[in-house]
């Protein structure tokens, strides 16, 4: 019934999963959101910490000194413990300019940039509103390997609810990181790769990319492992948010709206509207 999709999938070859790059890991916090640790075994920076007694535990237990703190956006879970990790560490916090944070030493706009020599951490900054109006991306490199730090805007197989911003915003900001080097690999706050999937199986049920991915991801979570971090061509090939001009999906989403849906603004907003009403 999905022949399109399948045509248009690139090579009819399956995208590789992504391995955990070392040197980033997951800390969790609250039910579901994840701090991303950068360190190099002796220095740290997190981004979006939404609590601070996890990284206070991981920086003890692994000794580590914190030298930054990275944030996307003003939401609670992202920012709720930067004022005490800053009183404990003294760490910098860098942060979007276009926000009110509890604290920032640096504010950022697209194209400014974040380095750190010790930690080999090059990234700079994409303006990416949609789900909060000032919401940005740290996009870079990690050593040699690409890394995207997204916080709530685009997630594994699904992305960020529109808050602030417009479906077109929101629609723009995804096609920015849409076109970031495919083999990015893509850590975002949430850990909400299995809701996610089980929706965008019902807009793509003929996703073959997608399913294989559903496998793997299923078994992440029931070894309690992240299923993140995820990567662009992984996305690509099967995030129905980055894929609403593939005919599968405008019809999908078109059968869901029960009316024409004109342009992939269009479609990206039924496909939110679904995505929030979907059980
Ligand atoms: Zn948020
Ligand atoms: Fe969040």
């Amino acid at each position: 019934m999905d022949t399109g999709s399948q045509k248009m999938n690139k090579t009819h070859q399956q995208p590789d999963f992504v391995r955990p790059c070392p040197g980033i890991s997951p800390i969790p916090a609250f039910s579901d959101n994840y701090i991303w640790l950068i360190s190099n075994g002796r220095q740290a920076v997190v981004v979006d910490p939404g609590q601070a007694e996890p990284v206070m535990q991981v920086l003890k237990d692994q000794q580590l000194s914190l030298s930054a703190i990275l944030l996307t956006h003003h939401h609670q879970d992202h920012v709720g413990g930067v004022a005490e990790l800053v009183a404990q560490t003294g760490a910098k916090v860098w942060g979007p300019a276009g926000e009110i944070l509890p604290v920032c030493d640096t504010t950022l706009i697209e194209g400014d940039t974040f380095k750190d020599a010790a930690l080999q951490l090059n990234l700079s900054v994409l303006d990416i509103p949609g789900h909060t109006a000032g919401h940005i991306a740290f996009f870079g490199t990690f050593g040699t390997t690409p890394v995207l730090f997204c916080g709530d805007t685009l997630f594994a197989a699904g992305c960020g609810r529109v808050f602030e911003g417009t479906p077109a915003q929101m629609a723009a900001s995804l096609a920015k990181l849409a076109a970031l080097p495919v083999d990015s690999r893509v850590y975002c706050a949430h850990e909400y790769t299995l809701s996610n999937m089980r929706w965008a199986c019902a807009v793509e049920p003929g996703n073959t990319a997608l399913q294989h991915w559903h496998e793997h991801a299923s078994e992440q979570r029931r070894l309690n492992q992240p299923t993140l971090p995820s990567s662009i061509e992984l996305e690509l090939a099967c995030n129905p948010f980055l894929r609403a001009r593939q005919p599968s999906v405008v019809q999908a989403a078109t059968d869901w709206a029960q009316r024409e849906l004109t342009t992939p603004v269009e479609v990206f907003a039924a496909l939110r509207e679904w995505k929030n009403n979907f059980r």
